[in-house]
């Protein structure tokens, strides 16, 4: 695929901000560029615009080149900077799947991009003859898949997607923001063999540093660089590139929290299916779990009393509710106030 021509018209030639502190910053010794305080309280200066120590670590960990690399403000600013470059706005329309996470299609109307919300079968996977058909008939120029999906926690198939988008001159966006709790489904070793696809990352959940808002987009260098030219200047702070760093440098702690994550989400999912109200729990490869039960309203309304917050996903899934796998402390008070529900419903009933 010639990339130059699968960006947006007005972007193919576009020459972005560029500060002083970039040109120079390797030989400046004084720097009276930016307007800064000269008083030196260690965040008196600009951020470095390519949080350039951050994206060599994940270079380096991921072993993927600098330059297929881009930092940005939590992964919703990767997957909006994507659909930016990529979607001519009335003309080229992105796809996602249902259900799935609800950002796909709040950022597409923000940026005035018609979206297809197409459905995954039962099983939650995707139909590729019903892709093919929206391939042949749409003008779809951007397809995100969220890998392991959110809500309902499997994988979907990546590389039948991008074999048939490849045909369309089309690219997809896989979302991994829980990628790190099945780390040998992703998609980063597709690359190779296909310059049509994009892969977006997060801190906020296995790194457990959803304060900071760092995220990242993997991708061929040229779409990188398109991307980061629209990226607002300074975007990632100075402290949150520094935490980050230390959390990359550190990876033996994050892997430890994703298998206490997954040993908590077994137990939570066994202890989920023995209620009688539950029908299914499905199986997850992410940090939180899907489950049906008879009434999601009434079970997701009885934890609100309780002080619990889920998410009642029954528009999307019928009678399914989504929860984020705790501590062992915050689990077990879920787990309690379900038996409570079970108990006093049974009384109801009596
Ligand atoms: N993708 C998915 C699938 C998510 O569930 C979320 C947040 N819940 C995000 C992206 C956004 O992540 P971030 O905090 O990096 O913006």
């Amino acid at each position: 695929m010639k990339l130059k021509n699968y960006i947006r018209t007005h972007l193919k030639d576009f020459e972005a901000y560029s500060s002083a502190r970039d040109d120079f910053k390797s030989c400046g010794k004084v720097f009276l560029d930016a307007n800064e305080s000269p008083n030196n309280n260690g965040l008196n200066r600009y951020p470095d615009n390519q949080s350039s120590r951050l994206t060599t670590l994940l270079a380096k960990d991921l072993q993927l080149s600098k330059q297929q690399l881009l930092v940005c403000n939590g992964s919703d600013e990767a997957l909006d900077l994507c659909i930016r470059t990529i979607c001519e706005p009335k003309e080229d329309k992105l796809l996602y799947f249902s259900p799935s996470y609800g950002m796909y299609n709040v950022l597409a109307r923000c940026n005035n991009v018609d979206s297809i919300e197409a459905s995954l079968n039962q099983d939650f996977q995707i139909e590729l003859d019903k892709l093919e058909e929206l391939l042949i008939s749409e003008p779809v120029k951007l397809i995100v898949l969220c890998n392991p999906n959110n809500p309902t926690g499997n994988l979907l198939n990546v590389k039948a997607v991008l074999n048939l988008a490849s045909q369309y001159e089309c690219f997809v966006l896989v979302d991994e923001a829980y990628i790190e709790f099945c780390p040998s489904k992703s998609s980063i070793p597709l690359l190779e063999q296909y310059d049509n696809l994009l892969i977006s990352r997060t801190f906020s959940k296995a790194y457990g540093l959803a304060g900071i808002r760092i995220g990242y987009c993997i991708g061929s260098e040229p779409i990188i660089t398109a991307l980061s030219k629209i990226q607002l200047p300074y975007s990632v702070s100075t402290l949150s590139q520094s935490i980050a760093e230390d959390a990359v440098q550190n990876k033996s702690y994050m892997l430890a929290q994703v298998r206490s994550t997954v040993l908590e989400r077994e137990r939570l999912s066994s202890t989920l299916q023995d209620f009688n109200f539950v029908r299914q729990v499905y199986p997850s490869e992410s940090n939180f779990l899907l489950f049906q039960v008879e009434d999601a309203k009434a079970v997701y309304q009885y934890l609100i009393q309780q002080g619990i917050i889920i998410r009642n996903r029954d528009q999307q899934a019928q009678n399914c509710l989504r929860v984020s796998v705790g501590n062992s402390k915050e689990n077990e008070c879920l787990i309690n106030a379900l038996k409570q529900y079970e108990k006093e419903k049974s009384t109801v009933l009596r």
